[in-house]
């Protein structure tokens, strides 16, 4: 039975107090505090001491960075190390976030970097894969996210890639208001999976944590996390508010 899992990506939004209080909304929740959900809060990374402070006794939540620095530590002014993100307290680090690639230049063989240098401190990398619209219209879609797993995740041994958690993010459902349908995302999810299971067997595959993103909500959680390779979110824009993202994290069957 794999873990279900849902990830606040809060981005670049939240002052402190702003934000711990969210984290305390949340976290004080009576209805999700002690449910099998792990729930993940990912804020900036000046915060992120404050809010894995917050959940270090909260029954099934943790803290993730949004993004760490691929080497390990050195002259790189303004950067923040895997080292630095774990003596900080948190568990998770998404990696390869769509906003990365495209604002930052981030490739595969950069993120590759990334996964190393999160396992090496034992962070558990969310790994971010998706095609953007282009991509999806020319049907290049499934080549797009098996590239992106060879080139940063297939070089990782089979008790590595396990650790991973991988995020199905299509770039024209973030933030757009524009979801994948059920259909599209259980198919992308359904070959994700199977690729795995190419490269690294069933015992892996049928263990690996996928999630879903791209403009999820309290509207579509609940089909979307009803389809059978969907394992839970990452949540942009409804993780800002905590009526919606409880909403989401209640959003699987029973
Ligand atoms: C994200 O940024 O990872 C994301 C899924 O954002 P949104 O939910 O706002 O589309």
């Amino acid at each position: 039975m794999r873990k279900k899992i849902v990830i606040a990506n809060w981005k670049m939004n939240k002052g402190l107090s702003e934000g711990l209080q969210l984290v305390d909304e949340i976290a004080s929740d009576s209805s999700i505090r002690s449910n099998d959900v792990l729930k993940v809060i990912a804020p900036s990374f000046v915060h992120l001491a404050s809010v894995a402070d917050k959940l270090k006794n909260a029954n099934g939540f943790a803290a993730s960075a949004q993004n760490c620095h691929h080497v390990k530590n050195g002259a790189y002014t303004g950067e923040v190390s895997a080292e630095m993100i774990a003596s900080a307290g948190a568990k998770y680090v998404i990696i390869g976030h769509s906003e990365r690639r495209q604002y930052f230049n981030e490739n595969n063989e950069l993120l590759a970097q990334k996964v190393n240098v999160a396992l090496a401190n034992n962070l558990v990398p969310v790994f971010c894969i998706g095609e953007n619209l282009t991509e999806r219209n020319a049907n290049q879609h499934l080549e797009v996210v098996t590239r992106q797993m060879k080139e940063s995740l297939y070089h990782l041994l089979p008790a590595d890639f396990s650790k991973v958690i991988i995020a199905y993010e299509p770039v024209w459902a973030i933030g757009t208001g524009v979801t994948a349908t059920v259909h599209q995302a259980q198919g992308m999810h359904n070959h994700i999976r199977s690729e795995i299971n190419k490269k690294y067997g069933k015992e892996v595959s049928s263990a690996t944590s996928i999630l879903y993103g791209g403009s999820c909500n309290p509207q579509n959680a609940r089909e979307l996390f009803a389809c059978i390779d969907v394992d839970g979110g990452l949540i942009g824009g409804a993780s800002l508010n905590a009526e919606d993202f409880i909403a989401v994290i209640k959003s699987f069957g029973s």
